[in-house]
């Protein structure tokens, strides 16, 4: 038995790659349509029950591939109906994956990195420092995970996960190699055969990843703004000292303007005293007035020593007034699974950290 760590893990490949592979081995490309279609659309990833390849196939594959997921540490379901997978990968660090159903629609968040690099300063991620970039394979395994354990594969079930969000743990688009080839799976018809516009993908904004994103798949995208000068988003989100608010509205544009979207979602925490008064509101309206966008407005959920509070419901009400007043579509979304630490920013994995993050900031606490 060859060992499991020289074989190729199948799910690291997109359908272009895993026909590469059969070619290189002389085998038809024919026969990644075939995998793909057993793993993504019928859940199976042991080869002996693959039985429309040949036996001698299958004995090949068994000595030189695998199907290989994360293991699933902890899963919890929240009171909301709300689900949260702790997964564990390979090498001992661990992610997380919520499944959020709502009016018949199922939405999986889904993280793209252990840890996370841009340290912004609501974000419990961000205590955690960063580790790696997750493979294709840790990012595509956490939609085969959820389907598989919410019964999508079962026989005649309907399809589960309706739409992904890639808002979870890290920046996708820092990571945009492995996160592209998984959505190219999430969007493959033999796969999981979701629309481009079922699947969103968040950034704080990165600026060249979002311009090589709309000319690669053009899937939906929100922009985590939260500020709207400089100074504040400085603050919020560090990386805006690289991509200054003005480049990041070009950016947007750009990204509409290439005709596959309609609008932009820009998302926008709820701090209280801090980014959430009237002013700021009418600065809001003001910033995205030529851009066709919608706004997501996020209660912002504490976590220990986030030193942040979540704005009353009834300043969130009045700043969405003052967006709607002025005719911007606005959603405040709702805060679910907090009874299990599924909210947005709260997602915690294990980590590893590379940066040393949680030791620096000790040590600059003076402890
Ligand atoms: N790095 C990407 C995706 C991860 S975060 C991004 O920045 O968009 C997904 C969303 O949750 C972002 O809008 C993020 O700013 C928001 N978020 C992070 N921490 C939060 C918290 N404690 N409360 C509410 N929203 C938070």
């Amino acid at each position: 038995m060859a060992d499991n760590a020289l074989k190729q893990n199948l799910l690291d490949l997109s359908l272009a790659d895993l026909k590469a592979f059969f070619e290189e081995h002389g085998e038809k490309a024919f026969r990644a349509v075939q995998i793909v279609k057993w793993v993504y659309q019928r859940g199976v990833i042991d080869f002996d029950q693959m039985t429309d390849l040949s036996k001698n196939l299958r004995e090949w594959l068994k000595l030189n591939a695998i199907c290989r997921l994360p293991a699933i540490a902890v899963d919890q379901a929240s009171a909301d109906g709300t689900h949260k997978w702790l997964l564990q990968l390979d090498d001992g660090n661990c992610i997380e994956t919520v499944f959020i159903p709502e009016n018949g629609r199922g939405t999986l968040c889904i993280s793209s990195q252990v840890g996370c690099i841009l340290n912004c300063s609501f974000c419990s991620t961000a205590r955690q420092g960063f580790n790696r970039n997750l493979t294709v394979a840790e990012v595509i395994g956490q939609l085969w995970i959820a389907a598989h354990a919410l019964g999508q594969y079962a026989d005649g079930a309907d399809r589960k996960v309706t739409n992904v969000v890639m808002m979870g743990m890290g920046e996708p688009l820092l990571n945009y190699n492995n996160v592209l080839d998984a959505m190219k799976l999430m969007l493959e018809d033999n796969a999981f055969g979701l629309s481009k516009r079922r699947i969103t993908l968040s950034t704080a904004g990165v600026i060249p990843g979002m311009d090589k994103l709309s000319h690669d798949l053009g899937v939906s995208l929100a922009v985590s703004l939260h500020a709207c000068n400089d100074t504040l988003r400085n603050e919020l989100v560090p990386l805006n000292k690289k991509y200054p608010i003005e480049a990041l509205m070009q950016a947007c544009q750009r990204y509409v303007d290439n005709g596959l979207h309609r609008k932009i979602t820009f998302e926008y925490v709820m701090l209280a005293g801090v980014n959430d008064r009237d002013s700021d509101a009418r600065d809001l309206v003001k910033l995205l007035k030529d851009i066709p966008s919608k706004v997501n407005l996020i209660p912002f959920n504490p976590f220990p020593n986030s030193n942040y509070e979540t704005s009353s419901p009834q300043r969130i009400k009045q700043f969405v007034q003052i967006l709607h007043d002025s005719g911007v579509i606005t959603l405040t979304r709702k805060t679910r699974g907090d009874d299990i630490d599924a909210a947005c920013g709260q997602l915690a994995g294990k980590v590893k950290d590379k940066t040393m993050r949680s030791i620096k900031m000790l040590k600059a606490a003076g402890a």
